[in-house]
């Protein structure tokens, strides 16, 4: 499948487990993020009290999991972990929820994907950390109403479009984070190479993170992919050649883009006249889920100014024609 995908699909737990920075300021990147979680922090730490719920939105791999993860180690409290989708009834919250300790974290990833009768008992535990559950059923029901302890409640989206009103409105620290810049990504391919004992030099740090989409993840996956080359057709280090070998050969292009990418912008030139043309179409004619082309491939696109969202569908812009080698047609021309 797709090596740049950006999915918890093909994670490698091990390496990616060692590469997560554990401190707010091992971190790179993200730098407003950084600063204001600092000081909510310290602030709730000095106070005794729980910190504000926090929502982090993004594209996959920019870090919020393991921002997450640092805000719990920061506060010096228990990290506890789940997903919008695994939560399957009521009382599988019911069950997170009540074996919270005070000013725990509680980290729900994909928090977008929530049933709706889950998400209904969330509100007042995230508002007056109380717990509203019906016992029995029939005539015998009834309600009861359950203390919680204090707890933060970290929840992370890659479609904050997608989280209802009244959710949404419950975190009082939304964060959004944004692709990395090149520099930031070369830090931080420099940084996993460290952990990962790879010799790498600064032209290859530099050309695998100008080819990472702006995502850690797939940064770190890249380095990996490039070390095995370098491994059985180099002497182990990494520089700027076998570097640019080894991603020509993973299909992933000068500008970070690979095949799917390629095939996604090809498809809307070649079939739909660079469009606009309406999302469910794409879809259906790259035979790839809806959910799939919206959270993975078209942000970096869009950021990266190859593909506009125009009322009435994608629009290819003149810079993804000459990236495809193609003539756009007259009405493109700037
Ligand atoms: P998300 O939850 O947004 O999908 P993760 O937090 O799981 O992303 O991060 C994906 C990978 O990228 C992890 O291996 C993580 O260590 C790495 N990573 C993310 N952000 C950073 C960063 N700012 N610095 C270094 N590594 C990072």
């Amino acid at each position: 499948d797709r090596l740049v995908a950006a999915d918890e699909t093909f994670e490698d737990e091990d390496t990616d487990a060692s590469l997560r920075p554990q401190t707010l300021d091992a971190f790179v990147g993200q730098a407003q993020a950084r600063q204001n979680l600092r000081i909510f922090i310290e602030a709730a730490k000095s106070r005794g009290e729980a910190l504000d719920h926090v929502l982090f939105a993004g594209p996959p791999g920019l870090g919020k999991t393991t921002l997450a993860q640092i805000v719990s180690r920061e506060l010096g409290v228990n990290f506890r972990a789940t997903s919008g989708p695994v939560i399957a009834k009521a009382g599988d919250l019911a069950a997170l929820l009540t074996n919270l300790e005070e000013r725990d974290v509680l980290f729900i990833d994909e928090i977008h994907r929530l049933n709706p009768a889950v998400e209904e008992i969330l509100y007042p535990a995230m508002e007056d950390f109380q717990l509203d559950l019906i016992i029995g059923e029939g005539p015998a029901a009834r309600s009861v109403r359950i203390d919680l302890a204090k707890f933060t409640l970290v929840g992370a989206t890659t479609r904050s479009g997608l989280l209802t009103t009244p959710l949404r409105d419950r975190f009082g620290i939304p964060i959004r984070l944004d692709f990395y810049t090149e520099e930031e990504l070369e830090l931080i391919v420099r940084r996993g190479a460290r952990v990962l004992g790879i010799a790498i030099a600064d032209d290859g740090a530099r050309e695998i993170a100008r080819r990472a989409r702006g995502t850690p993840r797939v940064a770190g996956r890249l380095l990996k992919r490039v070390r095995d080359f370098a491994s059985v057709d180099g002497n182990g280090g990494i520089d700027r050649k076998i570097a640019d070998r080894a991603l020509a050969e993973l299909e992933v292009d000068a500008r970070g883009l690979d095949a799917m990418d390629r095939r996604y912008l090809s498809t809307i030139a070649l079939n739909f006249g660079g469009g606009p043309v309406g999302i469910e179409t794409i879809a259906a004619a790259l035979s790839e889920p809806r959910d799939a082309i919206e959270e993975i491939i078209e942000p970096f696109l869009i950021q990266q100014g190859f593909i506009q969202r125009t009322p009435r569908g994608r629009l290819l812009t003149p810079h993804a024609f000459r990236h495809l080698g193609l003539a756009a047609p007259s009405e493109f021309a700037p």
